[in-house]
């Protein structure tokens, strides 16, 4: 799943030996200290947040580390790598009871990225929205999978309320600096794969009725479906190809519409040369019993 969270820059300034040596790490060509630009981040803790997620603890480390390296976009008019910010350290920090992941990013000096850095320093540009992958989500709760339990995050259960726990860190992805403050209640961009349903996005975009048009439509989808995988059961059966009615149940819900067609297709006209046989011999009996109402062909 893709987590989105807004962070902030905390402090700026010159680069200490020991981070220019790890900033060169990571540059292309080597930097001296009055080259560059340093400012940290907080980057993802382990605290709940208002959409009721956190990462979990132990999950810090690792999600530090994939942090390293990762770019930044520090101006929307971005044509040169000045404007690019990289962060080249990351470490877990524990103050009381609160474990964040701080990093430290630099941005090359010189020409537009001055004035970044300036919006940074005036704290213009303080907000940062950052991304990774997680591979699980779990319940608070009862610890299982969070979505597939049936405990809601934000609900209370006896006193304890649900959140999901990030964990099994995946991939960490380049971060951009938010307009601040427009973004503040807009939301934080999160796709969280699976988890966040259609019918949220719907509600969220005020495209209710499309959603509830859709939903109509795919609920008359499912009907035909069943009524086309009836018929090829039934099909099958008065044609006496000997297979179990449940065996041929289990076959068709598996097969493909397209392929459920063309086969009902193909067993009517067979039907169809069988039939004045069938009423030669005295009636359908044999098969009739199977047929639901409502379903005849
Ligand atoms: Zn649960």
């Amino acid at each position: 799943m893709q987590v989105q969270k807004e962070t902030e820059v905390q402090s700026s300034g010159m680069p200490t030996a020991v981070q220019l040596a790890a900033i060169n790490a990571q540059a292309k060509a080597e930097l001296t200290g009055e080259q560059v630009y340093v400012f940290s981040l907080r980057l993802c803790d382990d605290q709940v947040d208002r959409d009721h997620e956190r990462f979990d603890t132990a999950a810090l480390p690792q999600l530090a580390k994939l942090f390293i390296g990762k770019t930044g976009i520090v101006d929307h008019k971005w044509s040169s790598d000045a404007q690019v910010a990289r962060i080249f350290a990351a470490e877990v920090v524990k103050e009381e009871n609160v474990s964040f992941i701080k990093a430290w990013a630099y941005i090359r000096r010189g020409g537009r990225a001055d004035e970044v850095i300036a919006d940074i320093e005036a704290g213009i540009k303080k907000e940062v929205s950052v991304g990774c992958a997680m591979g699980f989500a779990m319940c608070s709760i009862c610890g299982g999978e969070y979505g597939n339990c049936g405990h809601q995050k934000g609900e209370y259960y006896d006193g304890q309320l649900c959140c999901a726990v990030l964990k099994e860190p995946m991939d960490a992805y380049e971060f951009s600096f938010v307009a601040v403050p427009a973004q503040r209640n807009a939301g934080v961009l999160k796709g969280f794969g699976n988890q966040r349903c259609l019918k949220e996005l719907a509600e969220e975009f005020g495209a209710q009725a499309e959603y509830r048009q859709l939903c109509k439509m795919s609920q008359l989808g499912l009907q035909y479906r069943k009524e086309l995988e009836n018929g090829v059961v039934r099909l099958c059966l008065a044609l006496d190809l000997g297979a179990e009615k449940d065996v041929l149940q289990n076959v068709v819900e598996k097969a493909a519409a397209e392929d459920l067609m063309k086969l009902k297709g193909a067993l009517e006209e067979k039907f169809n040369q069988q039939m004045p046989v069938v009423t030669q011999l005295g009636g359908c009996g044999g098969w009739d019993e199977e047929i639901e109402s409502g379903f005849l062909i």
